[in-house]
């Protein structure tokens, strides 16, 4: 099988402290695919050695057909939400979309555009000239979900995406969050802690456990077959 994203028996110590150990998972093209295991398991590492931002000591990333552990954050085609979003607080909706294209020296008619798109996209219009702290929670979110789409991504990471987020909403952004993406068809991986929202926003679930992957497959396979002592505890059997 050929996987838009995959890593290969991936190894992470902080110090001597294993973070992921032997880990090997892909998510295929146009895959939404959800980490899922306790906190502390290693979760957070796996998604920012894909992104770039952390370097595995062994293993191979692939993207997109590409051996990514030499290239640079930048030229990776990744968009990442973190987990607090890290928004900037002194720049209206609008501009924090246009940023990283700013940065790129885009065209000015072409952030223009650009950016009208994903605000329509994330129903964000109305709110353009608002600044972050005048936004509610899932506004917010959907603001750090454009701005990562904003140059293109060939795949998209998400760092718990709704921890913040209150939960009489909480539900309703899962479903968004996952029709906006499988209408947009990138490939997109998300770590959780949450089974509840593992099941219903992934096509596909990965379980992590301590640095190792326990599992991988549909919420269905995971459920209705566990395939080791943890899973089988994890998920309450
Ligand atoms: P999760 O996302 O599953 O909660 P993390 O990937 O954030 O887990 O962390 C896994 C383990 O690695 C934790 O014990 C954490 O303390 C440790 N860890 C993560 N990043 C660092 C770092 N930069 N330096 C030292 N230890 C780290």
């Amino acid at each position: 099988m050929s996987y838009e994203v995959e890593l290969k028996h991936i190894e992470k110590y902080f110090g001597s402290f294993k973070a992921a150990d032997d880990a090997s998972f892909g998510v295929e093209k146009g895959q939404l695919a959800g980490l899922l295991g306790p906190s502390g398991s290693g979760k957070t590492t796996l998604l920012r050695m894909l992104a770039g931002l952390e370097q595995p000591d062994k293993g191979d990333i692939w993207i997109a057909g590409r051996r990514g552990n030499k290239i640079p954050a930048r030229e990776r085609g990744i968009g990442f939400v973190f987990q607090n979003y890290a928004l900037f607080r002194h720049m209206t909706v609008r501009d924090n979309l246009a940023f990283g294209l700013r940065v790129q020296k885009v065209d000015d008619h072409i952030i223009k555009v650009r950016t009208d798109e994903l605000l329509e996209l994330t129903g964000l219009t109305a709110v353009a000239k608002r600044y972050p702290q005048q936004l509610s929670g899932g506004q917010r979110q959907r603001v750090a979900f454009a701005r990562a789409l904003a140059p293109n991504p060939k795949v998209l990471l998400l760092d718990e995406p709704f921890a913040a987020i209150d939960a009489k909403v909480r539900k309703e952004l899962r479903s968004w969050l996952r029709e906006a993406i499988h209408n947009l068809g990138i490939t997109s991986l998300f770590v959780t802690h949450d089974q509840d929202e593992a099941v219903e926003v992934a096509d596909k679930i990965i379980i992590v456990n301590k640095g190792r992957i326990e599992q991988a497959g549909s919420p269905v396979e995971i459920y209705q077959s566990p395939q080791t002592p943890f899973v089988a505890d994890f998920i309450g059997e």
